[in-house]
């Protein structure tokens, strides 16, 4: 535990007190969460930021909840980080269909923010603003996952931009999206595996791109398979400077480690639980939902602790990798705790609780292999603490 502290050193602050504006700004988010409650998009047993919904996403921007950090300029609405994860965990926490905009807005938003070209900037970051573009994530492949260092995908330097070559699988939402940031190899590869690989901005509508379903164990089309064959993008498209996509790519990941969606994707399970069980829980119940509250604001705490410090541009390093690992693991024990406290039986085909519970069951083990598995998470920690 000293080790973890030694990571988290601002777990050791007094905890923030409850801010005025953020407060305003939740009860705001919660009204909006009623009235698409009362209008049929935010149900039961959705698996909220993947569930791709680009109404929901424009009605969530005209509100002013995407691009919350950004400049003015580019859409955005120049609030704070701390803001930004207030509005997230309300919509993550009532299951809102948030995956037209989440990964635009979480990662590749940011990312182009950071390091695109002003004329990407300029025509991208305004319509992911108003909640009309989709991003996907083009990292792995079919023989690079964990491994990411070793993927195959080929950009080759042609007039006025690249030619694209290869295959991204398990490519969340590609079949809806507009870009995908392609991570890809741009100079020969050397002794240095780290070297060469860079990041592109590359536009699904064009010629030489094609997308293959893949439906998970849930039934759901969620994931894909992407090829590109041949397809061209134009140089502007290079997000910083050409073989600087390890870099990228690492910063990134912290974003997409970090937040309130890497523990809250059962929280409406664990809310009827804690709601079933009433006031005066038994012995039984209430040491379950005891532990798991005790977990979930201990990763809550250090989740809004990274999200602090990616606020004011620090490096987390390790700690979004512990992070997730703690909240992905509590995401997946949740439908097993509502298993053992409650006399229900999930069924697909029954209730909407009886569907929801289902859903989460089949859906909790991808919480810890999608952004990285638990194996290479802990060898990431073992070496930040000196362990290896
Ligand atoms: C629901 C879901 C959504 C996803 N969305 C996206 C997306 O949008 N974009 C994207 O690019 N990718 C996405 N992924 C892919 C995800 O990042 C990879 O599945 C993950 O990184 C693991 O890679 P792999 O599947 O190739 O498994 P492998 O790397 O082949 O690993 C197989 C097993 O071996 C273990 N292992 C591998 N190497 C080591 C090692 N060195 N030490 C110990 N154990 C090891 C792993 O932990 C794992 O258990 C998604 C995955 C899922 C499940």
């Amino acid at each position: 535990m000293t080790s973890v502290f030694r990571l988290f050193p601002d777990l050791h602050a007094a905890p923030a007190a409850p801010r005025d504006n953020a407060e305003a700004l939740r009860a705001r988010v919660r009204a909006f969460v009623a009235e698409e409650r009362a209008r049929g998009t935010i149900t039961l047993g959705r698996q909220s930021w993947t569930t791709y919904d680009r109404a929901f996403s424009e009605r969530c921007a005209a509100r002013g909840f995407v691009a919350m950090t950004w400049p003015k300029e580019y859409g955005g609405h120049e609030r704070t980080a701390f803001e930004r994860y207030v509005v997230c965990e309300e919509l993550l926490a009532a299951g809102a269909p948030l995956g037209s905009h989440w990964i635009a807005d979480r990662q590749s938003g940011p990312q182009i923010m950071r390091n695109g070209s002003e004329k990407v900037k300029r025509e991208i970051l305004p319509r992911i603003a108003a909640g009309q573009c989709t991003f996907g994530i083009g990292m792995s492949e079919p023989d690079s996952g964990s491994d990411l260092s070793s993927i195959r995908t080929r950009a080759v330097r042609v007039d006025g931009g690249y030619r694209v070559d290869g295959r991204k699988v398990w490519t969340t939402n590609a079949q809806h999206a507009d870009y995908l940031i392609v991570l890809c190899r741009t100079e020969p590869q050397t002794e240095d595996r780290y070297a060469g690989l860079s990041q592109l901005v590359v536009p699904m509508n064009a010629e030489g791109v094609s997308v293959r379903s893949l439906i998970n164990l849930a039934g759901e089309h969620e994931l894909n398979e992407v090829v590109f064959d041949g397809n061209f993008v134009p140089e502007d498209h290079l997000l910083g400077q050409g073989g600087d996509g390890w870099r990228l790519v690492t910063e990134e990941l912290a974003f997409e480690r970090s937040g309130p969606d890497r523990f809250l994707s059962t929280f409406g399970i664990f809310s009827i639980m804690a709601q079933a069980a009433g006031a005066e829980p038994d012995r039984h119940a209430a040491l379950e939902i005891g532990r798991l509250v005790s977990r979930l604001s201990a990763v809550r705490q250090m989740s809004l602790a990274i999200n602090g410090r990616l606020g004011r541009g620090e490096h987390v390093g390790g700690m979004a990798t512990i992070m997730k690992d703690l909240g992905t693991a509590l995401e997946q024990e949740i439908p097993d705790a509502a298993r053992r406290l409650m006399d229900v039986r999930p069924s697909e085909d029954g209730n909407e609780w009886e569907g929801a519970l289902a859903s989460a069951i089949l859906n909790a083990p991808c919480f810890s292999l999608r952004g990285g598995t638990r194996e290479i998470l802990k060898g990431i920690i073992a070496r930040e603490l000196g362990l290896r």
